[in-house]
């Protein structure tokens, strides 16, 4: 399935895709220098160029001087071209991201309310309201040159499985989202997608290391090694939550006891307020619990912006949990930066001085004086966005 035909099958096509992929910097390039990047010659470089232009990839970006006195054209990436769409897919609904050939990101949109449900309808469904999203912000679908999308769970990006969205065994859910969106599909974990986003467009500057943590209701991990997201054998690594690191006799839900997700998670930051609740503490959500009615995520935290002691107390032993078991990751890994995303991000007012404080007291000094700790920037876009970067990775054949 080609989007872009041109791109395969023609003279050249491999060179194409490495102009492309050098490009992608947003820098522009003079004829000169990507003879030298493609170790061809001039005359050839010159008639790919031509051809690029031709199909609308490229277009000239000015002049510079270059050696003898002579203005030299610089080629680059035309944003109009081709578009990229990235869509997460989480517990809370939809969100969809744009962005151009050169990266930039055009369009969010969050908060599309849908729940992917094991079957071929549900898929259908998604790819509907994706394409009615699109049309909304205007866009010419024909323009569509591939699609990312990230689910929760195990996600196999080469077979293109999700181990929880396994709707047929014959057909993996990527090949039925190839149907749907009729263009080439990458589907990835949400929170590997969430580093590529912060890594890209993000809280990452030149950082080439970083860990992603993503504290939603578990807690997962995405790692970018040296400027390449990390997969492992099957693209099941990061997996920390699942870390049997405590001590707490509490069981997990993938049946293990003292995984750490049990203490550093939203999962966990919901069990510890509601067992305190149950002691008979005070807090804004003392009456609903008082009246039986459910105490959700998202209330606990809402009770932050009232300043509710008991939930502050709470995040904060979350945050000690957390930057305990982080202490142990940067000395393995020794990262540029460790970027904290999810839904518990929101309260890093609170969860970051007792992580920061964990981390100084258990990891090496000599490993965390290299680590910076930041919040992510994207937030809840970050998903849609590493997932649409990742689409046109595909295209370029930069991911296998
Ligand atoms: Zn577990």
């Amino acid at each position: 399935m080609e989007a872009f035909p041109e791109m395969t099958g023609t003279h050249y096509a491999a060179e194409k895709k490495t102009i492309l992929s050098l490009c992608n910097n947003r820098k522009g390039y003079c004829i000169a220098d990507l003879a030298r990047h493609l170790d061809t010659s001039i005359p050839k470089v010159t008639r790919i160029v031509s051809e690029m232009m031709a199909d609308g990839y490229l277009v000239e970006l000015g002049k510079i001087e270059s050696s003898g006195g002579r203005r030299a054209s610089l080629f680059g990436l035309n944003p109009d071209v081709g578009y990229f769409v990235g869509v997460h897919v989480g517990h809370e609904g939809l969100t969809v991201a744009v962005t151009d050939f050169p990266g930039n990101v055009l369009h969010t949109v969050e908060n599309i309310s849908f729940s992917l449900e094991n079957t071929e309808k549900s898929v259908h469904e998604l790819a509907v309201l994706v394409h009615s999203c699109l049309e909304s912000l205007q866009m010419d679908l024909t323009k569509i040159a591939a699609y990312g999308v990230d689910l929760t769970g195990r996600v196999n990006h080469q077979t293109g499985y999700s181990y929880s969205y396994f709707i047929s065994e014959q057909k993996p859910i990527r090949a039925l989202l190839e149907y749907e969106f009729g263009r080439p599909v990458v589907v990835e974990n949400d929170t590997r997608a969430m580093a590529w986003g912060e890594y890209v467009c993000g809280v990452a500057g030149d950082e080439g290391t970083i860990l992603f943590l993503n504290v939603g209701w578990g807690l997962g991990m995405g790692m970018v090694l040296d400027g390449k997201l990390f997969y492992g054998k099957s693209g099941f690594s990061g997996e920390v939550g699942h870390f049997p690191l405590l001590n707490n006799n509490q069981y997990c839900r993938c049946g293990k006891i003292g995984c750490l997700e049990t203490g550093a998670s939203g999962l966990a930051l919901h069990r510890l307020v509601t067992e305190k609740l149950a002691e008979g503490r005070t807090s804004v959500l003392s009456p609903a619990f008082k009246k039986g009615e459910e105490i959700t995520l998202d209330s606990i935290l809402s009770a932050i912006d009232k300043e509710d002691v008991l939930v502050i107390e709470c995040i904060e032993e979350v945050g000690a949990t957390l930057g305990h078991s982080l202490a142990g990751l940067i000395n393995i890994f020794n990262p540029d930066l460790v970027i904290i995303g999810g839904r518990l991000s929101r309260t890093e007012r609170y969860l970051l001085p007792p992580l920061r404080s964990a981390v100084n007291k258990y990891s090496l000094n000599i490993v965390n004086n290299d680590t910076h700790i930041k919040v992510s920037q994207l937030g809840r876009t970050a998903g849609a966005i590493g997932s649409s970067l990742l689409a046109k990775s595909l295209l370029l054949g930069n991911i296998d």
